[in-house]
């Protein structure tokens, strides 16, 4: 692996907010200054292709990356700010099995995205 290519994983496996590419460049341009906007951009589709990457898009148009991993768990993203809230729930995970099943399928990947604003303080209060 070439050094460049180490700064841009390094900048990735440290990065837990799903950065996009831009983001991966300025952190990257930070430790190596050298650094092109192109290489960044090679080297990410490099680690998705290799499946050491997993892109998301949140709906904003933008490709985000964060790092492969076993552990499964969905996203919320706050409209507002743009904030990624990761998090996993038993519950919908076996729902969403039982209606693949109910579909006649076994089901084998998912993705679910919640788009959500926070709430105020009148909707907490009606709970
Ligand atoms: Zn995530």
């Amino acid at each position: 692996m070439t050094d460049q290519r180490r700064v841009v994983a390094r900048v990735l496996s440290k990065a837990d907010d799903h950065p996009d590419v831009e983001e991966v460049y300025r952190r990257a341009a930070e430790q190596d200054e050298a650094i092109s906007i192109a290489t960044v951009y090679r080297t990410v589709r490099m680690f998705e292709e290799a499946g050491i990457l997993e892109r998301h898009d949140f709906g904003d148009g933008r490709a985000r990356y964060e790092p492969a991993s076993d552990e499964h768990h969905d996203h919320l993203i706050d409209v507002q700010s743009g904030r990624v809230i990761e998090f996993s729930n038993e519950e919908i995970e076996r729902l969403q099995a039982a209606v693949a099943h109910s579909l006649g399928y076994k089901l084998v990947d998912h993705r679910l995205e919640l788009y959500a604003v926070p709430l105020d303080k009148d909707d907490k209060e009606g709970e």
